[in-house]
């Protein structure tokens, strides 16, 4: 399948992705888009010319008090009103993008007028958050950064703790932190304890890291008291993202006993801002890697669904021309799956809601190349990464700028994310 715009094999949004967002224009404000090349599509305009399936929108979660008819779900500032009205209609408005794209078809293609509304270069939009977002859980599924974690905070002998191969061990984040990619991180103050010392002090963060993350958003509800079994859990999902996990090692290292993460972690987490769907990433499904112990039977399915996502991490300095690749890793190497993240997170009753951001933990592969964190590269700040320019780092510095990108390959195309990047501001000093 091929789109009537010219798109490069290697770029991030060819017509298989579509990937939703949300942008605005000088003259006109936030609305829905798709990422189709170098253009963004406008869904409001195509809504507005009638292109878009018919408006006998139905909800799909009985929960849901969303109930609009599809005529306004894309003139919107997030996506949450589309979210809501279900998969048989995220299902059709992708089929309708589909044809209007298609390089066959010139319902689209040749409306000269239309075309000029609806298409509009990348480069000339103001992107914003794609989704209001009401709750936010981490999870930290990764057995290769837990098993890290756990060596450089407590030791070779507790560095996996023996809760974590029965549940996926998560906290619940920070919604009104999470920012879009390009919004400066400003370099968090808190209490410090270091091992030599007896009492903790006050100051900025010495050990400030990012942590790489698939973040997955709420597509369907379930109620208050009733839980989502294993086997379909992962199709409570509407899309994906990419997210930094901005974590201060040293505020973490003293508050996270025994309630976990708290102000480490609450100053900022940063995301992508095209939401890729799972119905462009099912053809890069995979098998998530087998369990041992086998986990108790409400967290238990033959279908281990894992995704085959490509993902990258680049660092670049205020003195560096060009960012560096530090790190290379995969989404499927998540041992906890997302279908076992959501039948856990609900299994107590909780109620997940539409827009509701999980978070993948970070996913660090097999060896040193693969870590997706500082504090793992560099072995808890003991051996400094040494980048092409001669500068060495243990931790983020001022200045620092990381960017994380991320694609899963198909045949002559990917299906790719953008990127989510964050530049490292000063610590606040009042004023
Ligand atoms: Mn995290």
């Amino acid at each position: 399948m091929r789109s009537f715009l010219p798109i490069p094999e290697q770029h991030p949004f060819p017509i298989q992705n579509l990937p939703y967002g949300i942008f605005s224009t000088p003259e006109k404000e936030p609305r829905v888009g798709v990422a189709i090349g170098d253009f963004v599509l406008d869904l409001a305009e195509l809504e507005a010319a009638n292109l878009l399936p018919g408006s006998d929108a139905r909800s799909s979660s009985e929960t849901s008090e969303v109930r609009c008819s599809r005529s306004g779900v894309f003139a919107r500032r997030d996506l949450n009103a589309f979210i809501a009205q279900g998969e048989d209609n995220w299902r059709e408005v992708r089929a309708a993008l589909l044809y209007l794209l298609d390089e066959q078809t010139l319902a689209l293609r040749s409306n000269d007028q239309l075309r000029r509304r609806a298409l509009i270069p990348a480069q000339e939009v103001r992107l914003h958050l794609p989704v209001s977002i009401g709750d936010y859980t981490d999870f930290y599924s990764s057995k290769s950064h837990a098993a890290n974690v756990g060596r450089i905070f407590r030791g070779e002998n507790t560095a996996l703790l023996p809760n974590w191969v029965y549940l996926p061990v998560a906290y619940h984040g920070r919604a009104s932190s999470i920012v879009l990619s390009g919004t400066a991180i400003r370099r968090p103050c808190g209490q410090i304890k270091r091992a030599t010392e007896a009492e903790p002090h006050f100051e900025a963060s010495r050990e400030l890291d990012f942590e790489l993350e698939v973040g997955y958003f709420i597509g369907a509800e379930n109620s208050l008291g009733v839980p989502v079994p294993i086997k379909g859990a992962d199709q409570h999902l509407f899309g994906m993202v990419l997210v930094n996990d901005w974590s201060a090692r040293d505020i973490q290292r003293w508050e996270y006993v025994p309630l976990g993460p708290f102000s480490a972690k609450n100053f900022g987490t940063s995301i992508s801002p095209w939401v890729v769907t799972l119905a462009a990433l099912g053809p890069f499904r995979t098998t998530a890697p087998v369990q041992d112990p086998a986990p108790l039977s409400y967290l238990r399915s033959d279908a281990r669904t894992a995704y085959d996502i490509r993902l990258e991490v680049q660092l670049q300095t205020a003195s560096m021309p060009a960012p560096a690749v530090v790190s290379r890793t995969n989404f499927k190497e998540l041992y906890w799956t997302i279908g076992q993240q959501v039948a856990h997170h609900t299994v107590t009753g909780c109620n997940l809601r539409i827009g509701d951001l999980l978070a993948s933990g970070t996913i660090s592969g097999p060896g040193p190349a693969a870590y997706g964190s500082m504090l793992e590269l560099t072995s808890g700040g003991k051996e400094p990464l040494r980048l092409p320019n001669g500068e060495k780092r243990c931790f983020l510095e001022d200045g620092d700028t990381v960017i994380f990108t991320g694609y899963a390959q198909g045949d002559n195309y990917r299906v790719g994310f953008g990127e989510v990047r964050g530049t490292i501001l000063p610590a606040y000093t009042g004023g």
